[in-house]
C-alpha cells in the first residue's frame, strides 16, 4: 500500500540513502536533503557485516554490491602485534550465511543512490532549523528554502542539527585515540590473504586491515593514542612516516603495507553519550545522529542500515496522524540494541588498546569470549517489527 505521508530525511550518507530506499520499498515516499552540493564520500573503507549486508541485498542491490565488495567471509583474525594468533571469528549471518564485505564508502554511496530516484535527493540543502505543530514539521534551509513534512528523520551524522533541535546540545566525546586511514592499491596476488580481515593488537594501539573494491584496494585503519589537536575530520592528512614509527617493531606484514602508503588521513575518534530518547513528536534520529559510536566493532554503518529498515517497517501504511506513534515504535525497536553496540564499541577499544603487558593474557581471553556477542550482532534481522533479542553477556 502506498502511504500518503511526506517523509523528509536530512542527510544523504549511508543512513539517509538506506532509509529512503527501505521506505520506498514499503511504499512510503521520502525526500532526502543533503547539505553537500553533490553526493560523495571520503576515500575510506567500511566493513558491512551480515546484519547490514543482508538488508541491503533486499533493496535489489545484490549485483551492484558484489561488484564493489571484497568478501571477508573466510574470517576475522585477531593477532598480537608480532602476528601470533589470539582468535578468529566467523559468525553466521541473519540468513545463516556469512556475508561480510569490505567496501569503499564512495562505492557504497554510488550503489545506494541507485535505489533512490534522483528527483528525491536534493543536494545543496543545509538544514538550519525545524519547527513542528500538531499536523507537520516545517524545515528551513540555509539558502532560505522551506519544506513541510509529516515526518522528519535526522540522518545528519555525528554533528547533527536535528539532534540539537531536539534539545541535545552535548558535545561529541573524545576517545583519547586517533585513527590513521589509508588505501593501498593492490598490485600483486600475494599482497594479502584474500577473504580475510586481520586485526593486530598491541600495547596502546591496534592495526586493522581488509580489502575493499573487489580486492583492488587494501584498507587500513590504525588506531593510536591521540596527541591532542587531531581533528574530528575525515579529510585531515596524516604522515605515513609517523604511522610507521607508531608501529615500529610490529609484524613485518604491517610494515610491507605501510611502506606502500602514499597518502594517509588522521582523525580523532569521537563518540556520543547514549541519548534518553531519539524521537520527539514527528521527528526522529537515525544513524550517527542517534548513536555515534567508536569504530571498534565495525558496526556504525551496519547499525545505521538496521535503523533504516526498522523505520520503514514502523512507518509502512501509516497516515499523518499515526506518525508520532510509529516513530515511537521505531525507537523501541532500535534504541536498546544500538545503545548496547555503542557501549561495547567503547569497551572493545579500551580492551584492544590496553597498555599493561601484565594483563595481556586476560585481554586475549576476553577477546576470545566475544564470539557470542558477534553472533548476536550478525544474526539480527531488522526488517520487521519484531524486537531484537537482548544482548548476551560477554567478556
Ligand atoms: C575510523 C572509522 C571507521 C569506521 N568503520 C566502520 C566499519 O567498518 N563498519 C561500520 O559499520 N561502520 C564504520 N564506521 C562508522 C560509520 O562510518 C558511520 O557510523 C556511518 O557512516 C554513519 O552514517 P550516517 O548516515 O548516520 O552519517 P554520515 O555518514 O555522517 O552522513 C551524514 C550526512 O548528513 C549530511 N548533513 C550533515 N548535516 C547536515 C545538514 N545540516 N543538512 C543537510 N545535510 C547534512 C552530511 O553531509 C552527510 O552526507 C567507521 C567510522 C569511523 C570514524
Amino acid at each position: 500500500m502506498v502511504s500518503g505521508i511526506r517523509v523528509a530525511i536530512i542527510g544523504a550518507g549511508i543512513g539517509g540513502l538506506t532509509a529512503a530506499a527501505a521506505l520506498r520499498r514499503r511504499g512510503v515516499e521520502a525526500e532526502v536533503f543533503e547539505q553537500a552540493p553533490q553526493l560523495g564520500e571520503v576515500g575510506a573503507g567500511v566493513a558491512l557485516a551480515s546484519n547490514g549486508w543482508s538488508l541491503l541485498e533486499r533493496l535489489g542491490l545484490i549485483e551492484g554490491l558484489e561488484a564493489i565488495g571484497s568478501s571477508l567471509g573466510n574470517g576475522y583474525y585477531q593477532l598480537r602485534e608480532d602476528g601470533s594468533f589470539i582468535s578468529m571469528l566467523r559468525p553466521p549471518g541473519a540468513t545463516g550465511r556469512m556475508r561480510v564485505f569490505g567496501v569503499h564508502r564512495a562505492d557504497l554511496i554510488d550503489v545506494l543512490r541507485t535505489a533512490v530516484p534522483e528527483s528525491a535527493i536534493r543536494t545543496g540543502h543545509r538544514l538550519t532549523g525545524l519547527a513542528q505543530d500538531g499536523d507537520g514539521v516545517d524545515l528551513t534551509f540555509e539558502h532560505g528554502a522551506t519544506y513541510r513534512a509529516d515526518a522528519v528523520i535526522g540522518a545528519d551524522g555525528i554533528h547533527s542539527v536535528v539532534r540539537s533541535e531536539l534539545g541535545f546540545v552535548d558535545a561529541p566525546v573524545p576517545s583519547g585515540t586517533a585513527a590513521y586511514r589509508a588505501l593501498v592499491p593492490v598490485d600483486s596476488e600475494d599482497m594479502w590473504e584474500w577473504g580475510t580481515s586481520k586485526l593486530w593488537i598491541g600495547p596502546g594501539r591496534h592495526f586493522l586491515v581488509y580489502p575493499v573494491r573487489a580486492d583492488r584496494l587494501i584498507n587500513i585503519v590504525a588506531v593510536v593514542p591521540a596527541l591532542g589537536g587531531e581533528r574530528d575530520s575525515w579529510s585531515a592528512p596524516g604522515d605515513p612516516r609517523e604511522l610507521a614509527n607508531a608501529f615500529a617493531g610490529w609484524d613485518p606484514v604491517i610494515h610491507d603495507l605501510i611502506d606502500r602508503i602514499e597518502h594517509t588521513f588522521l582523525w580523532g575518534l569521537f563518540d556520543r553519550a547514549p541519548l534518553p530518547g531519539w524521537t520527539e513528536g514527528r521527528v526522529a534520529l537515525l544513524g550517527d545522529s542517534a548513536h555515534a559510536m567508536l569504530p571498534h566493532l565495525g558496526q556504525g554503518a551496519n547499525q545505521t542500515i538496521e535503523d533504516g529498515f526498522a523505520l520503514a517497517a514502523a512507518l509502512e501504511g501509516v497516515d499523518s496522524a499515526g506518525v508520532g506513534a510509529a516513530l515511537q515504535v521505531y525507537e523501541a525497536l532500535r534504541r536498546e540494541r544500538a545503545t548496547t553496540v555503542q557501549r561495547v564499541s567503547r569497551e572493545s577499544g579500551n580492551l584492544f588498546d590496553m597498555e599493561e603487558q601484565a594483563r595481556f593474557e586476560d585481554r586475549d581471553e576476553r577477546i576470545r569470549r566475544i564470539a557470542p556477542f558477534y553472533a548476536w550482532l550478525n544474526q539480527h534481522d531488522a526488517d520487521s517489527l519484531v524486537a531484537p533479542d537482548p544482548a548476551p553477556t560477554h567478556g
